[in-house]
């Protein structure tokens, strides 16, 4: 186990780089402590994988330090830095049986037979897999094939760390639910930092005790669940995270009034510290707008009610820009003319995408 610290981290795949979009990841500082379990979550093509295999030494950065602990391991390879890794897609052994591709990465590092055999045993029940370990693993479903790979990625007991990338991918869904579960049950069971990469933020916020964002190559914002639920530090991330995500309406401000599309909405009211800049983008959830009768909020056309399970999220449009709120339960839309109204407790303040409001009063 170790604590893995990324330093002034960049890579481009190009040769010679010039500008900042030559970069697959831009300039990434960042720590993870010993024996957590982390997500890292974004959408494709932000630099997830790029970053797993830079960890694990398949990719060279192009400039920057990966430490575990106190040591460097930048110039290590792959095999003298003591990382597992599980892909998308299963790697296992064809000619192999399930207990011979779980025990193959003890034999490779010489682990005594016995230590092995109880290894194998221990991990294959973690994962159902008992049953199978003389199996051919060329006779099993892809599911299978893939819980394997997530085997041998779990097999040694002294790796520094773990990390997956998309493991779920192959997997089919009903199987995906109870796997997730799974691997957060097996991660307290080893206490093993764990990395698990996703663009899916189900899979982040169930697994993750923590979850670092990623967007166009860089870090936008690390924390729990919960924190980057409530409190987004970056537009990206607000809109991102949540299904519907945070709606983002941008503004012009005066003094301690914002306004948008001639409405005045009273910012004074909810925060103490109020915006130095002009140009703003106030961020609220849609749980925290309010659709309600004609005449009463900030007028908007309803387009459109979706049926969300939990709630019913009604699609909106304010001054042109589109909107999604909240419909609560006693109030029947059924006219195309309504109001909105914010909870401005939970309304933040961003300039250029950045959190820029403190704490709500
Ligand atoms: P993610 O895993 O988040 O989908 P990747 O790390 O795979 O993102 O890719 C980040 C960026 O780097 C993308 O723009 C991708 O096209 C580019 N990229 C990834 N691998 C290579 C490669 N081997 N050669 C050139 N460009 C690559
Ligand atoms: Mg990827």
């Amino acid at each position: 186990m170790a604590r893995i610290t990324l330093d002034h981290l960049a890579h481009a795949y190009k040769p010679d780089p010039q500008t900042p979009k030559d970069y697959a990841l831009k300039e990434i500082n960042h720590v993870w402590r010993q024996g957590g379990a982390y997500a890292l979550l974004g959408p494709s093509g932000c630099g997830k994988t790029t970053l797993l295999n830079i960890i694990s030494g398949l990719v060279r950065p192009t400039r920057g330090r990966i430490l575990f602990d106190d040591r460097d391991v930048t110039d290590l390879p792959t095999e003298a830095r003591n990382i597992a890794q599980v892909f998308q897609f299963p790697v296992v052994y064809d000619t192999m049986s399930v207990r011979e591709n779980l025990a193959f990465p003890l034999k490779n590092r010489h682990v005594p037979r016995d230590r092995t055999a109880q290894r194998v045993e221990e991990i294959a029940r973690l994962l159902d897999l008992t049953r199978v370990l003389e199996r051919k693993a060329s006779n099993l479903t892809a599911d299978m094939k893939q819980k394997i790979s997530l085997g041998r990625g779990l097999v040694r007991p002294d790796v520094a760390a773990i990390l997956f990338d998309e493991p779920l991918t192959v997997i089919d869904p009903h199987l995906k639910w109870q796997l997730r579960s799974t691997l957060k049950e097996i991660h307290r069971a080893l206490d093993i930092t764990m990395i698990y990469v996703t663009h899916d933020q189900t899979e982040a916020l169930t697994f993750a005790d923590r979850v670092v964002v990623m967007h166009d190559g860089a870090v936008v914002q690390t924390g729990t669940p919960d924190e980057l639920f409530e409190r987004p530090a970056h537009t990206f991330v607000g809109h991102f995270i949540g299904s519907p995500g945070m709606n983002i309406l941008p503004c012009r401000v005066e003094g301690a009034t914002a306004f948008i599309g001639g409405k005045a909405i009273d910012l004074q009211r909810a925060y103490r510290a109020l915006p130095r800049t002009e140009r703003i983008e106030l961020g609220i959830r849609p749980e925290f707008v309010r659709l309600q009768p004609r005449g009463s909020g900030l007028p908007v056309k309803v387009r459109r009610i979706d049926d969300i399970g939990r709630a019913r999220i009604a699609r909106v449009e304010m001054n042109g820009r589109a909107l999604a709120a909240s419909v609560p339960d006693n109030i029947p839309v059924t006219c195309d003319e309504a109001s909105v109204a914010f909870d401005m407790r939970y309304v933040h303040i961003y300039a250029d995408g950045h959190l820029i409001s403190g704490e709500p009063v």
